[in-house]
């Protein structure tokens, strides 16, 4: 039986009609960012305060992609007697992500919480070498990583947290302690009555030199005589018997 004429245009307008009016799915990336997940893999960021160069990460790797070079020194001791302390310094962290697989096993072996997953994507290279991510371009990526989800109601609250928070109010305690506390460059009442001690007091200048005074190991008066004004004690080296 041969096909009707134009029934193949009628087909195909039909499937043209009926495509119209479905939502359309396509991303006009990049002209449009993608809503992504909040949990997306898109590249990982290192918080180089928290690494303790334990080497679980670059040991944990199934592609062996992360290169970690460290050195060790040592750390004089907090208190005279104490002991010295070795501790290793971060020298290189690189990430090859020619190499990873996304997979997220060295942030879930970190015991310190230093990497995180970020959801930036757009690191695409056109030299292969570009994809190694030293420690300075995997700590930018730190500030792309979004704030974790918010606690559930009568979750118990999380130690770094308490800790956090204990340290504050500590802090709040001692400057308000501090702030009642008289401040001992204010003038207090009747301090600034006090005459000086760097200041010339009346008849301090005609006061005569400790140095001459008899007994005071100065010279003597002449003769030896005992000055009739002086009531000072008399048992000093040179002073009269
Ligand atoms: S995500 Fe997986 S493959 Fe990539 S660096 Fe981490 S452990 Fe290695
Ligand atoms: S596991 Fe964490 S603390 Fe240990 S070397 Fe890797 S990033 Fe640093």
């Amino acid at each position: 039986m041969s096909p009707i004429p134009g029934s193949g245009l009628a087909k195909g307008l039909a499937v043209t009609l009926r495509t119209m009016t479905k939502k359309t799915v396509t991303a006009q990336y990049p002209d449009v960012q993608p809503e992504l997940p909040p949990r997306s893999r898109g590249v990982i960021g290192l918080f180089e305060e928290n690494c303790t160069v334990c080497m679980l990460c670059a040991r944990e790797c199934p592609d062996w992609c992360i290169y970690i070079d460290s050195h060790k020194e040592t750390v004089p001791a907090a208190v005279p007697g104490g002991r010295e302390r070795s501790r290793n310094v971060l020298d290189r962290f690189a990430i090859d992500f020619s190499l990873c697989m996304y997979c997220g096993i060295c942030i879930e072996v970190c015991p310190f919480d230093a990497l995180f997953w970020s959801p930036e994507f757009e690191y695409a290279e056109t030299d292969i070498r570009d994809l190694t991510h030293e420690r300075d371009k995997l700590r930018e990526w730190m500030w792309t990583v979004p704030a974790p989800p918010a606690l559930d109601p009568g979750a118990e609250e999380p130690k770094e947290m308490g800790a956090a928070r204990k340290t504050a109010e500590k802090l709040a305690a001692a400057e308000a302690d501090a702030s009642t506390q008289p401040d001992a460059a204010t003038p207090q009442p009747g301090a600034a009555t006090q005459p000086d001690a760097s200041t010339p007091q009346p008849g301090a200048a005609t006061q005569p030199d400790a140095s001459t005074q008899p007994g005071a190991g100065g010279v003597p008066p002449a003769g030896g005589e005992r000055p009739a004004d002086d009531s000072g004690p008399a048992t000093g080296q040179g002073g009269p018997a």
